[in-house]
């Protein structure tokens, strides 16, 4: 019955001596079911006149189109490529989709689709049969509730946030009341997915969505616009008190460990707010300065909430010129000229009080931006990636500086530099150790290589083999800020580790927190049953290295004894405390 008389029209041409070639144009023309037939381009080349009234298309106008234009972003891609993969298969689909009417609007219907392919089984038509009239509400309420949820929370997704948060900016204008919206991001949720797997991190979402919904009224809106990202919306408060509060309830709700099997979790969130009519009155500006908002709650410290605030924008501008100058500095080093310097800061031996080593912390005195602190610019670099020429260059200071202090008479002073996740992933970091403990004439003894706990668990396979070939060159290797991340013990035996550095944040509180006491003890205790050593960080009081001592902890490092300092200081302390300790 169909024929095609060139690619982009289709003539019907019924064989008029067949009642049956009448019969089946009829059914076409008169069908109630709109139908669309293309050519083995995928092009249009046949509607009946059912489908240009349900898409609002005279067909003159989808003749030689692609069947794309009728459809809606609320298909997923994963109900095409389903689609696609069963037309392949078995030469037939049949779904709820969402269509795009011309005028915009969108409509649900039944699709279903066959392929009709010549003698040689070449695809030559697919005939798609549309029915509207849906009678199956099930199937429709299904549609839209696909169409507007996330199907892991089962929470609003960022499409029907955004209309629903259209929508409660309009009501708030019209009655004059205030609105807030905060954006919720999980500080450490990469990191729990990427240690932990997927299957976790997706119930840890699971039940911050719950524990989001229980921290506000059933009439505030709560959705899940990205991965790890939230946002809540207050329609209706008095005063940007009412944020803050709620903010707090969210923060200490969330704060609150999560259990799933063996694991206890933490995830905290930063949260940035914007309020109309202050902020914003449209969702895409709103929602842009609660994210500008949420960044400047991450580098405060995490763990805490920021309104929004024009100042922010300033703020971005000075990340970026950060960056920029980051960029400059790194490029242009020289020994002549250089805005970056390595401090010191000393190890001791808790049982003798000895110096055993020290580690080199980087610094960077940009002549525009003035000093600027390592937590500051070093997230900026491992962002950028800079912290890989940076943390190369920190591997060849150290080691010129460890050649210097050898010329100086100190010996025996180990020292160790901090590597980041990136520098980790190459091979040339082996090359990199080599060549600087060669160029300055040194032993792999004299350095020690600090990887932080997350990094360590990060790409399991390349990173064990990395730190095999390390300590199979006998370079020392310890694992930072332990405490901090959820490496699994049994992944950790595996390392070739010999130190254990207990995160500051353990330390700090020792004495007062119960808590933290007991993570500090069980760390010791369990490092040693691994033959590791323990090192802790941030002592800054007697009381904490007693308590340290007493819990056996090996090497002691913090203001107590020192803060970082220049190499010419390094230097000096080393000799006087030499003298001192013979
Ligand atoms: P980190 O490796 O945990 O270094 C210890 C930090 O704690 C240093 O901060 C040090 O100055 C500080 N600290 C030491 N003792 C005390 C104490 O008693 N009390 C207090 N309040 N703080 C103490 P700094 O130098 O600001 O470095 C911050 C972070 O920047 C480092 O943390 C490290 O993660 C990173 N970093 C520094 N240098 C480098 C580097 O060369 N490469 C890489 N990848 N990261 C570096
Ligand atoms: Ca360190
Ligand atoms: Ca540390």
């Amino acid at each position: 019955m169909t024929k095609a008389t060139s690619r982009n029209t289709l003539t019907i041409e019924p064989d008029k001596s067949s009642l049956s070639g009448v019969a089946l144009l009829r059914a076409f023309e008169q069908s109630f079911e709109g139908i669309l037939v293309t050519d083995e381009q995928n092009l249009i080349i046949a509607a009946n006149d059912a489908f240009s009234r349900m898409s609002g298309y005279l067909v003159e106008e989808l003749i030689g189109k692609d069947p794309r234009i009728l459809g809606s972003s609320r298909a997923t891609p994963e109900t095409y490529a389903s689609m696609w993969q069963a037309l392949a298969s078995s030469d037939y689909w049949a779904g709820d989709i969402w269509n795009t009417h011309k005028d915009g609007s969108i409509y649900p219907c039944q699709l279903r689709i066959a392929v009709l392919r010549d003698t040689d089984g070449r695809a030559k038509n697919h005939v798609a049969n549309f029915n509207t009239a849906i009678t199956n509400h099930e199937a429709a309420d299904r549609l839209a509730y696909l169409a507007y949820h996330d199907p892991l929370t089962n929470l609003p997704n960022r499409l029907a946030f955004e209309s629903q948060l259209e929508q409660a900016l309009h009501a708030c204008e019209r009655e004059n009341r205030q609105l807030a919206l905060m954006l919720i991001d999980l500080d450490n949720f990469k990191n729990i997915n990427d240690t932990l797997g997927h299957q976790v991190g997706d119930q840890l979402l699971q039940n911050v969505a719950l524990r989001l919904r229980e921290c506000v009224r059933s009439s505030d809106l709560v959705a899940r616009i990205g991965g790890d990202e939230f946002v809540v919306v207050l329609p209706e408060i008095e005063s940007p008190l009412t944020a803050a509060r709620v903010a707090g309830k969210i923060q200490s709700n969330l704060a609150d460990s999560y259990q799933f099997g063996d694991h206890t979790l933490y995830a905290t969130p930063s949260i940035g707010i914007s309020l109309f009519p202050f902020d914003g009155n449209d969702p895409g500006t709103m929602l842009r300065n609660a994210d500008t908002a949420m960044y400047h709650a991450k580098s405060a410290g995490r763990n805490n909430h920021q309104f929004y605030t024009a100042r922010m924008n300033e703020a971005a501008g000075e990340r970026l010129q950060m960056e920029n100058e980051l960029r400059q500095a790194i490029s242009s080093i020289s020994p002549s000229n250089c805005e970056f310097t390595l401090n010191f800061q000393p190890q001791i031996e808790t049982k003798t009080g000895r110096v055993l080593g020290l580690e080199a912390l980087l610094r960077w005195n940009n002549p525009k931006l003035g000093p600027i602190s390592p937590a500051r610019f070093i997230a900026i670099a491992e962002e950028t990636g800079l912290i890989q020429p940076l943390g190369d260059w920190v591997i060849w200071e150290t080691c010129r500086h460890i050649r210097n202090m050898k010329l100086e008479g100190i010996t025996g002073i180990r020292v160790a530099i901090n590597i980041s996740a990136q520098q980790l992933r190459h091979d040339t970091l082996l090359q990199l150790v080599r060549g600087a403990l060669a160029c300055y004439d040194l032993l792999p003894d004299d350095i020690e290589l600090e990887i932080t706990e997350s990094t360590a668990m990060q790409h399991p396979e390349t990173t064990l083999s990395i730190l095999d070939q390390l300590s199979s060159m006998g370079v020392m290797l310890a694992i930072d800020d332990f405490g901090t991340g959820y490496s699994s013990l049994a992944y950790l035996k595996h390392l070739p580790i010999q130190r254990l550095k207990l995160d500051r944040s353990f330390v700090t509180d020792i004495e007062s927190d119960p808590n933290d006491a007991a993570i500090c003890k069980a760390t010791i205790a369990l490092g040693h049953s691994l033959g590791l050593e323990l090192v802790a960080e941030g002592v800054e009081t007697e009381a904490q290295r007693d308590f340290l001592a007493k819990l056996g902890c090996d090497i002691l490092q913090g203001y107590l004894y020192s803060k970082p300092m220049p190499f010419d200081e390094t230097v000096a302390f080393l000799k006087a405390y030499q003298a001192a300790h013979p």
